[in-house]
């Protein structure tokens, strides 16, 4: 009788979860929903606004409105928990961190932050830029000001602002990164958490007079229900993490056990949608000349 009932309790984990998954997650044993089929349990997964997308760059548009951003508060610690949620790590913001400006019709407040990531520093970006994947991607999700809680801002077409940042490997250690690195080591189980020393949203992203090149388009959320209420913002300049600082992170486990790699959507059909681009989000090979040719005009170069 016992092994009846385990039997069909097994029986009805693999066949009767409907569970959403990444592919690095699926097994026999953990049947669950590839993102391919996300649409079959929240529909809006299957949308024509969906995240993440391709950047093409040479069909970017520019945008005079997206001006650099105004952060309050970016530059405060604050002390959080960072926990493994099963799908990645993620801390909960409560210090009323604040973006304004950047063609955003009003403030937006810093409510989490997570990141999606490959195997052991191999690609993982959710948005590629002409086809490149970043080996991690950093969401810090922002809801409009005058909203309490998230359900009410995903109502709201434009009630979530997330920016998304890429990073990319670096020979040394990003010293700024040691905390979140170091508290991953306790959060390898999924639902575990443990509390984080302080740290600044600031301190996480590059520098202030870097941000000013970034991409914008109006997407969903890429996790399900995949809610279209999302402006994504992608930002050019990454972050420089070391390749032992982006592995650490491959020593996470979903719930059944499995490392914790792969955590990304893939991209989405853009369907008619326009991806606009900062007035300094110049294609990079342009930008490159441009201060060639300047430098070379004003008698800049060193060489000359
Ligand atoms: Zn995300």
């Amino acid at each position: 009788m016992q092994h009846l009932i385990l039997l069909a309790s097994l029986f009805s984990l693999c066949t009767s979860s409907s569970d959403w998954c990444y592919p690095s997650q699926y097994s026999c044993d953990n049947q669950c929903n590839l993102p391919e089929f996300w649409n079959h349990a929240n529909a809006a997964c299957g949308g024509r606004a969906q995240s993440p997308v391709n950047v093409v760059t040479r069909k970017t548009v520019p945008d005079g409105r997206l001006t650099p951003f105004h952060f309050h508060n970016y530059q405060q610690t604050f002390r959080s928990s960072m926990k493994n949620n099963g799908h990645s790590v993620q801390v909960s913001l409560s210090h009323l961190a604040t973006i304004q400006g950047g063609d955003l019709m009003t403030g937006y407040k810093a409510v989490q932050f997570h990141l999606h990531w490959g195997k052991s520093g191999g690609p993982g970006s959710e948005h590629t830029i002409d086809g490149e994947q970043y080996p991690m991607e950093l969401h810090i999700v922002h809801m409009k000001q005058q909203y309490t809680d998230l359900s009410t801002a995903l109502a709201d077409p434009n009630g979530i602002a997330v920016l998304g940042f890429f990073y990319e490997e670096s020979r040394s250690a990003n010293k700024k990164y040691e905390h979140i690195i170091n508290a991953l080591q306790k959060i390898t189980e999924t639902s575990s958490n443990t509390s984080l020393s302080p740290i600044s949203l600031e301190q996480l992203i590059p520098s202030r007079q870097n941000l000013t090149s970034y991409y914008r388009y109006k997407g969903s959320l890429t996790t399900p229900g995949c809610t279209e209420s999302v402006i994504w913002t992608l930002f050019e300049n990454t972050i420089p993490l070391s390749k032992g600082q982006l592995q650490a992170f491959s020593n996470l486990r979903f719930h059944n056990g499995m490392p914790m790699v792969g955590n990304y959507r893939p991209p989405q059909p853009l369907n008619g949608r326009l991806v606009y681009r900062s007035g300094a989000a110049a294609l990079l090979a342009g930008a490159a000349l441009l201060v060639a040719s300047v430098s070379v005009t004003l008698g800049l170069s060193q060489s000359r």
